[in-house]
């Protein structure tokens, strides 16, 4: 083959989006796996190299992510209107992952079909309540960041931003103030930077999620299908319940006292713009539009509330941490204690804060959550297989959770007018019409 015809190739598979090529690499793994058996298991070590680019990127991404989300959430740009949103926003992220926990507890997507052994998993010994809770709180933040310890890194790194951000409020040192500014700012290149790693770590990701799904299906054989088609199944489930009972029953019919029929109406947009892009950020003008045409909602409520939302709000993310985290224990043969549970809550909400709203980066946060529960990384080179239909259902929670939120702050401000359109007769043309 010439050199152009190699070059020319590169940039078809390259024009390919990434997830469809690491789609298609999930579909090819298996087959080969399938139709090799045993000897496809030689490809391991390729998987495992993915595995490790994951494990380099954990700390970076925790350190640089959360600072960049803290800065939203400086103390005096809240008020009593960003007190109700950021506390809203936590509760429902918080309810999201329980839903999450409980709908896969009762499918348990990954108890049949595939299982790996984790030693590790299981000979580690569960600490009780107590000491949980006070390992939240990093005794030396340096060599919890070494050691990879993902709740104390983030604790120290939230709680260092919000310092950081109180510290700028304060002084009247300009110096101090430009350096504090500095720091964010290099901060927020960091995070970019880490964004382009991971890009490019998926990129090595094709071929790594190949390698692992032949070793997956040499080893386990066809039955491996059952747990992946569950999984997202499970996930589904979980973001109905979530939608129903948090957002259209507690929310919008309890909080808001409104229908939940004609909320669905007002926001149909911006839930198929996000079920169709995958990004909550992309998909913030719709959602912004849905809020002011639709939803009579003022400028002075979603104008705040949906930027911040569409950045450090994530209840679909979030969910989906505590769907793939029983989904993996599952698979290693362990159970999750309560107690494990719980840090998955902490991790998932405090991790959504760092969470961008484009397409993918839920899958990357899973790093964090299968660290905390001492399950091995492999698990997110399984799902990534899948992660274009589960990042779908993820991005369209993530952006009703925010116009939900938005709604019902608007509500106790006064910032609502019920006579608008949507929630006058219940239906309203799509802007798409
Ligand atoms: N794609 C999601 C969003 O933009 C984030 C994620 O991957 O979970 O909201």
């Amino acid at each position: 083959m010439s050199n152009t015809a190699i070059v020319s190739l590169w940039r078809r598979y390259r024009a390919v989006s990434i997830v469809y090529r690491i789609g298609l690499a999930f579909v090819l793994g298996s087959i080969l796996g399938l139709v090799v058996g045993q000897p496809a298991t030689a490809l391991k070590p390729i998987g495992d190299l993915f595995v490790r680019l994951l494990k380099m990127l954990i700390v970076p991404i925790v350190v640089f992510t959360l600072l960049m989300g803290v800065r939203q959430l400086s103390p005096s740009s809240l008020g009593r209107v960003g007190v109700q949103v950021v506390a809203l926003y936590a509760f429902t992220s918080a309810l999201a992952v329980a839903v999450g926990l409980g709908v896969s507890n009762l499918v348990s997507p990954g108890s049949r079909g595939l299982s790996l052994t984790n030693a590790e998993a299981q000979s580690a010994e569960a600490p009780n309540a107590v000491e949980v809770l006070l390992n939240i709180v990093p005794a030396n933040p340096i060599g919890s960041m070494a050691e990879g310890n993902v709740l104390p890194t983030i604790f120290f790194v939230v709680v260092f931003g919000l310092g950081l951000s109180l510290v700028w409020e304060e002084t009247d040192d300009e110096a101090v103030r430009s350096g504090i500014e500095t720091f964010f700012d290099l901060a927020e290149a960091g995070a970019e930077a880490m964004y382009k790693v991971v890009w490019g770590a998926m990129e090595f990701g094709v071929v790594g999620v190949f390698a692992l799904m032949a070793n997956v299906f040499g080893t386990s054989g066809i039955d491996a299908i059952l747990p992946f088609t569950l999984l997202i199944v499970t996930m589904l489930l979980a973001a109905v319940t979530h939608i129903g009972l948090v957002y259209l029953g507690g929310l919008v019919a309890g909080l808001a006292g409104r229908s939940p029929l004609a909320f669905l109406s007002g926001g149909r947009d911006a839930m198929v713009t996000a079920l169709s892009i995958r990004s909550s950020s992309g998909t913030l003008p719709v959602t912004m539009s849905d809020a002011d045409e639709n939803l009579g909602i003022e400028e002075r409520i979603y104008g705040f509330s949906l930027p911040l939302g569409a950045t450090i709000n994530m209840d679909g993310t979030a969910m989906y941490q505590g769907v793939a985290a029983v989904f993996a224990a599952n698979i290693m043969g362990v159970n999750l204690s309560l107690i494990d549970q719980f840090s998955v809550v902490a991790v998932a909400v405090l991790a959504s804060i760092g969470t961008a709203g484009v397409p993918g980066s839920g899958l990357i946060m899973l790093t964090l959550v299968l660290t905390q529960l001492g399950l091995p990384l492999e698990i997110v080179g399984f799902v990534a297989g899948v992660d274009p239909i589960l990042d779908r259902i993820r991005t369209m929670v993530n952006v009703t959770g925010d116009l939900a939120v938005t709604t019902v702050v608007a509500k106790w401000n006064g910032a609502v007018d019920f006579t608008a359109e949507a929630w006058n007769d219940g239906v309203v043309p799509s802007i798409a019409d």
